[in-house]
């Protein structure tokens, strides 16, 4: 490849070259009109090395756990030059602590077998690329504003949801962000049915004609058994703030998750009898039970603070976790804990404070699940829970017209 520089500077030669000899040309004719026409040069001789000798570029991809210099040095530049690039892309801003595994690198290579341009492009959006002039090196960064469109997505649930979306062309992440935003009033590992029908309006982020990623839901539904659930999403307050409420503006956040797997399947629910598996006879079973692989992330369904992390007894490796109004969640038959969770730890809603096993008196790998309230156990599945704050009255109005779009929007594009 030619640097802009030299192919610029040969256009101007080859310009000025031309416009002297039309300039001689014309000025032979113009000062002694007798004599000959302008002698034709031959052209030159080639040269030894032609100055537009084919550049080499090599590529390279950035796997998990490399660095910026190693990868460079895989792409054939030595050591020391390695780590000189690597300190001027660092100093120019480029994040070279986390490099994105899949993304490339690529050094050009001049006919001296000499680098001269390196190009790294950390995300569809940011591009860096170095190049060397008269033995130092120079670096410019670009930036592509995302191109954001919305669009329409709708399908029907034949055996999953994850199936129903990809039927129609989309990918996992949107699955995640549906479930979500219903998760407080839905319960997607229990109660997703054939039939089941949804429709939202995503934003899609494109560099160029290129999807990139999504960016956030504007609005969804989704309908089961003849109920109908809408989440409006709203930044009530203020950028920063996005979050999703029914369409009269009541928050979809209720105080606790449905459920502490992100999906799986409930395998044993709340009840006073059942026989049980281990220790026989007819005993009540005042949790929820969900089968999943070993490993699953166990998620906290409130913020709270833990209180117990470690050997429980017939509950195995368990967390329990204080949360306010009086409850406390209890998840046993753990494999391990996740970070940091030890008696005393602050948990997030969401956080993974555990790993799905089958530790103490269990027949296989499962979740066991208590919500126990004022000490009592209660049903998981029935109990209700606080919702978050509706829509402020001072933005009542607008929320109502935007909400009224959106549907309207939705129902034009995404009919039912
Ligand atoms: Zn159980």
């Amino acid at each position: 490849m030619m640097r802009p520089m030299e192919n610029r500077s040969a256009v101007v030669a080859a310009l000025l070259a031309a416009s002297l000899t039309s300039l001689a040309a014309s000025a032979r004719l113009y000062l002694w009109p007798d004599a000959p026409g302008p002698v034709l040069l031959s052209p030159p001789p080639p040269l030894a090395i032609p100055p537009t000798a084919p550049a080499a570029t090599r590529s390279v991809e950035i796997r998990p756990g490399d660095n910026f210099a190693g990868a460079l040095m895989s792409a054939g530049l030595r050591a020391r030059m390695a780590a000189e690039l690597a300190t001027l892309f660092a100093k120019n801003g480029a994040e070279l602590r986390k490099l994105r595994p899949g993304s490339r690198l690529e050094v050009t290579w001049n006919f001296r077998r000499e680098p001269i341009e390196v190009r790294y492009a950390p995300s569809p959006w940011v591009r860096f690329a170095a190049a060397r002039e008269d033995g130092s090196w120079g670096i410019t960064r670009a930036e592509t504003e995302p191109d954001v469109r919305v669009a329409a997505v709708h399908g029907e649930v034949k055996s999953s949801l994850f199936e129903a979306i990809d039927d129609v062309g989309e990918s996992p992440q949107l699955v995640m962000a549906l479930v979500n935003i219903f998760e407080w009033d839905f319960d997607f590992t229990a109660d997703t049915r054939t039939g089941d029908r949804f429709r939202l309006l995503v934003e899609k982020r494109y560099a160029g004609d290129r999807f990139v990623n999504y960016g956030r839901i504007r609005v969804a539904q989704y309908v089961s058994n003849g109920r109908v659930i809408s989440g409006v999403g709203f930044a009530a307050g203020g950028e920063g703030r996005y979050s999703f409420y029914d369409p009269e503006g009541r928050s979809l956040k209720k105080s606790f998750l449905k459920s502490p797997l992100e999906f799986s399947r409930i395998t044993s629910r709340f009840t006073y009898a059942r026989p049980h598996p281990i220790l026989g006879g007819t005993l009540p079973h005042l949790a929820v039970d969900y089968a999943a692989p070993p490993g699953t992330p166990v998620r906290a369904v409130a913020d709270g603070t833990v209180s117990h992390a470690g050997w429980d007894g017939g509950y195995g490796l368990a967390v329990r976790v204080r949360h306010r109004s009086g409850y406390q969640t209890l998840y046993a038959h753990l494999s391990r804990f996740g970070h940091d969770v030890r008696a005393g730890t602050r948990v997030n809603q969401r956080q993974v404070i555990g790993y799905v096993g089958s530790t103490g008196l269990s027949t296989g790998p499962h979740l066991h699940y208590e919500v126990i309230k004022g000490g009592r156990r209660v049903n998981p599945l029935g109990e209700k829970f606080i919702p978050g704050d509706p829509i402020p009255r001072a933005e009542r109005t607008e929320f109502e017209r935007y909400t009224r779009a959106l549907l309207e929007r939705l129902e034009a594009e995404a009919a039912f």
